[in-house]
Order: structure tokens, then sequence, then C-alpha cells
């Protein structure tokens, strides 16, 4: 349920509707717009009638919400979220590429992908240190040193770092990390996602191999009904009969996140498509359909990588790429 209050509404009434609201044993979130403050409701609200609230005189208006997902829905929160990433903002004029390796192989290679994929304009660095592999015999990342290498290229570099979580138990390794990533594996891992709901971390949720939007935005709710707002929504392409490609990227799934929720939406065209020369056509597809960013994997010797070389971009196509992404990205009246 969505509760608008007129403009100026007294702060001490506001207070006692809040009071009130609680004694029915809903919780609501306070958010301020540009205009209105608005109070979103979650818990049972099914005995609430909603007149009685409509006829406060501090109240504009009241709607029910009839989607199962309510801090992540656009009706609770009108304006679009900025998430704070270091000095950085996600999800307002600027528009973001996220880049580096699948895996951080060395501290020799991060260091190199990240001062390259830096200077061709990427604002973030992406490298994977526990690795979600099909095969258990695959390179499975290298943990912590993993992280410690991203830390030492973050130092370096002045960027901000994200990086994959697969267990809580490693939550303590990821203090320094700026953007906690949850992979495609684990959108569902309920557990995982209610313990970094606990946390403020900004989290950049994938959406997982089979799931519908309305999937994705569930789990994005756990994190947030946990009281971590900071989420980013990642399209990376889902399973479908198609096989010339790794994964089908539901381009859709941008302008449909975008006006069913606030959060910022981030789309993979590497793991989406798992080919080098697709990462371009469709990453100009996201941005003219809106996304806020990128994430593309770069690698400093595709041939050599312990994972996903074949869709990895050598530092200097990379460089090609921004090129034609920045003015495009500059035609939708965003800025890089
Ligand atoms: C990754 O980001 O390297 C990764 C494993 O992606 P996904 O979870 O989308 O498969
Ligand atoms: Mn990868």
């Amino acid at each position: 349920m969505v509760v608008i209050l007129k403009e100026h509404a007294e702060e001490k009434k506001v207070d006692q509707l809040l009071g009130w609201l609680e004694l029915m044993g809903v919780r609501a979130s306070i958010i301020k717009g540009s205009h209105t403050t608005i109070l979103g409701l979650v818990g049972d609200t099914s005995k609430i009638d909603i007149d009685s609230i409509r006829a406060v005189d501090i109240v504009e208006n009241v709607t029910r919400v009839q989607e199962p997902y309510k801090n992540a829905n656009r009706k609770f929160h009108p304006d679009d979220s900025v998430i704070d990433i270091g000095a950085l903002k996600l999800g307002g004029e600027r528009f973001h590429v996220i880049s580096g390796p699948c895996s951080v192989e060395s501290e020799e290679q991060i260091l190199e992908v990240a001062k390259r994929v830096k200077a061709a304009g990427a604002t973030m660095l992406r490298g994977g240190a526990f690795k979600p592999r099909t095969s258990p015999y695959a390179f499975q990342g290298l943990k912590a040193e993993g992280i410690e290498y991203l830390l030492e290229a973050k130092k370096i570099t002045g960027m901000p770092i994200v990086t994959e979580i697969m267990s809580i138990a490693h939550l303590d390794l990821f203090e320094d990390v700026d953007v906690i990533q949850v992979g495609a594996r684990n959108m569902q891992n309920f557990e995982l996602l209610k313990e970094l709901g606990k946390s403020k971390k900004p989290i950049l949720l994938k959406r997982g191999l089979a799931n519908t939007l309305e999937e994705l935005l569930m789990s994005a709710e756990y994190i947030m009904a946990g009281g971590n707002p900071n989420v980013i929504l990642c399209e990376r392409g889902i399973r479908t009969f198609e096989t010339f490609t790794r994964n089908t990227l539901d381009i859709s799934a941008v302008p449909i996140l975008k006006k069913k929720s606030h959060l910022p939406v981030v789309v993979d065209p590497s793991h989406a498509t798992g080919i080098t020369w697709l990462v371009e056509p469709l990453s100009k597809a996201a941005v003219v359909c809106g996304a806020d960013g990128l994430i593309i994997e770069v690698h400093n010797n595709p041939a050599k990588a312990l994972s996903d070389g074949p869709q990895s971009l050598t530092p200097d196509q990379f460089d090609a790429i921004m090129q034609p992404l920045t003015q495009l990205v500059g035609y939708t009246g965003r800025k890089m």
C-alpha cells in the first residue's frame, strides 16, 4: 500500500499516522520525493481500511500495490534510485561502464587490465575472485588472494571494485569491496540475500539463468526488506532454445525493469552472448533502451584466459568500442 501525503504535512501528524500504522502491524518506509512524501507500507495490509487512511487530513491519496514486490516497486519510490558507490553515483545522469576480467588471475594481470580499462573510460573495476564454475575441475578463482589484488588495483587506479560473493561465510573478506555481486546462479539463494540485506553495501544482483523479471524483483525485495536499499539489477541473458549465443539477451528487460522499479539497471552483454564481436552491438542496444550502465569483460590475453576467454575483449578492442558508446550515451542525454 502506498500513502501519498499532502505537501507540507505536519511532522507531528505524520508521526501519529506512523504510530497508528505500526499498531496495525505494518511497517512504513518513508520516501521523500521531489514534491511529495510517500509512505510505502509492507506487511499484512489486508486489515487496513483504505477509506479510514484516506480520511486522515494529511493524506492526499492511498493506493494498494498489487505486485508482490513492494520496496523495489516504482510505486513506492517514483524517482529513480541513485546509488552511491564511493564518489560515484549509479542510476543518475552518468552512464557507467564496469569492466575487467572474468577472473582475477594474478596481481600483474588485474593491474594491467585495470589501468587499460580506466584509460579507456571505465569507471569501475570488476573481477571474479570466487568463481561459480560448471565444472568442479575448472579454475575456481584466487579467492581471498584475488580480493587482495583487486584492492591493490583499487588503490592504484582509484576505481571502485565489484566482485562476486558465493557464500556468506566469506563476507568478512568483502569489507573493502565497493559493490558485492550476486551471480546469476545465486539469485535465489535467499539466505545469502537476507544476509546482504543486513549490510548497506551496494549489491549488484544478476538475473538468474531461467528466472522471470518478477522473480528478479522479488530477490531484490529480499535484500531491501532487510534494510539495504542499495540494489543494482543486472540483465545478463537467459536460457532459451537458441544455440548461436551462450544466452539470449532479454533486451526488453531494461525498459520493463525501469518502468516497474526505481532501481538502476545494468546490462552484461558479455555473459549474455558469450561472443566478443556481439558485445558492441548489444552494448549499443542497452544504451538506447535506457540502461544505467554496462558490464563488459576485458582480458589482457583472451586466448589464455582461465575463464570466459571467448567473450572477453582485448584492451584495444575495449578502447575501440568505448568511442562509439560514448557518442551514443551522449545522444540519450546522459554523460559517460
Ligand atoms: C560473472 O559475472 O563472471 C558471472 C559468473 O556471471 P553470471 O553470474 O551472470 O553467470
Ligand atoms: Mn565471466
